[in-house]
């Protein structure tokens, strides 16, 4: 057959993403999920899903055609893509903007040894928001690149909210500046300050005796993630908690706006609107890999990013369907 086997590898909210995306894919067969943690303790979304454990992996090698990677940024991925990229093709979706061209080094080294294909930080950002931003300055070179990201909950924001003394738990909310989009979208390619383009939204659940004001003072003049921005704090029960904010929304948009000639101006804007931020990283990643897989089958071996894969390879459909119903 020629349907593309793939293994999972960690199972949390993109672990559980992948497995549902596959489901959506007839030409994508899922081989298996692979965990640090005990297999027995794993409930997969489908209960027919076999869980191995990690140690058994290496063993499976002639049966995995794409590994997706689904641990974290912060400790997992800067470890396991480059062990994993001596044995098999991969993807992951790295999004320490930072770290990338380090992460990128570490996975290319290892994916020329072994002569496999690993494409790194796929997702929407990194992922479809950074090709957006190619493609915008390549056909608008006289011009401005804006991202917006929001209305969406930030996993690292909300971390940081949830260590401040007299928090039971909360959340936080980044949220694109309107103002700041419209002028955007107008074409002015006007210059606007971090504080301009987003704001912040807490919805906080206070200790039993906790000083709100202290709280609250704590949060909006926090270093790095709270004291550039206009943050506001909203006091809300456990239940309220729980209730309305256990989903993780996110999108966002890029915009590129240009000039072509003195009298024309161009404005490209993408835009996400986004339920759920892992099942919609899921569903690229699974894109890729269909593509990771076709670039290994052609001898494109070492390290790759979204900007070296050409949009027919992300589709099921041949180049001449492509060609005859899309073009
Ligand atoms: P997560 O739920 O915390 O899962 C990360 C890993 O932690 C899993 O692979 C799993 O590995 C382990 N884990 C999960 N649940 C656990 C539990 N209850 N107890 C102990 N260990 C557990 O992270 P995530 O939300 O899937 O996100 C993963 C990464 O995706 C993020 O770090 C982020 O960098 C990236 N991301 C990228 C984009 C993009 O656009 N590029 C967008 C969203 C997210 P084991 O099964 O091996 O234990």
């Amino acid at each position: 057959t020629s349907s593309v086997r793939v293994g999972i590898v960690g199972y949390g909210n993109l672990g559980r993403g992948v497995e549902a995306a596959i489901a959506k894919n007839p030409d994508m067969q899922l081989v298996g999920i692979y965990t640090r943690r005990d297999p027995a303790q794993l409930k997969p979304l489908h209960a027919g899903t076999p869980v191995y454990a990690m140690d058994s992996l290496l063993s499976h090698k002639g049966q995995v055609d794409v590994l997706i990677l689904c641990g974290g940024s912060k400790d997992d991925l800067p470890k396991q893509a480059p062990e994993l990229a001596a044995h098999f093709n991969l993807i992951d979706s790295f999004d320490t903007h930072a770290r990338i061209p380090e992460h990128f080094a570490n996975v290319d080294k290892a994916a020329q040894g072994g002569q496999t294909t690993a494409l790194i930080s796929a997702g929407w950002d990194p992922g479809m928001f950074s090709i957006n931003r190619v493609m915008g300055e390549s056909l608008l070179p006289d011009g401005a690149t804006y991202t917006f990201w929001g209305k969406g909950l930030s996993q690292g924001h909300s971390d940081a909210i949830r260590r401040v003394e007299g928090v039971a738990g909360g959340v936080q909310y980044t949220i694109p500046v309107e103002e700041a989009v419209n002028k955007v979208r107008s074409g002015v390619r006007p210059e606007l300050s971090t504080r301009e383009k987003h704001k912040r939204e807490c919805h906080v659940v206070l200790k039993d005796g906790a000083d709100a004001e202290a709280v609250r003072k704590t949060i909006v003049e926090m270093p790095h993630y709270f004291d550039e921005y206009d943050t506001t704090v909203n006091f809300i029960s456990a239940e309220e908690l729980a209730r309305d904010h256990a989903t993780m929304p996110h999108g966002g948009f890029v915009i590129r706006s240009g000039n072509t000639s003195a009298e024309n101006k161009q404005v490209i804007e993408y835009r996400l609107q986004l339920d759920s931020n892992p099942e919609f990283t899921s569903s690229v990643l699974v894109a890729y890999a269909r593509a990771v897989h076709r670039m290994a089958q052609t001898g494109q071996h070492g390290c790759k990013t979204v900007f070296d894969v050409a949009p027919g390879l992300l589709s099921p459909k041949s180049a001449a369907d492509l060609r005859a119903q899309m073009l």
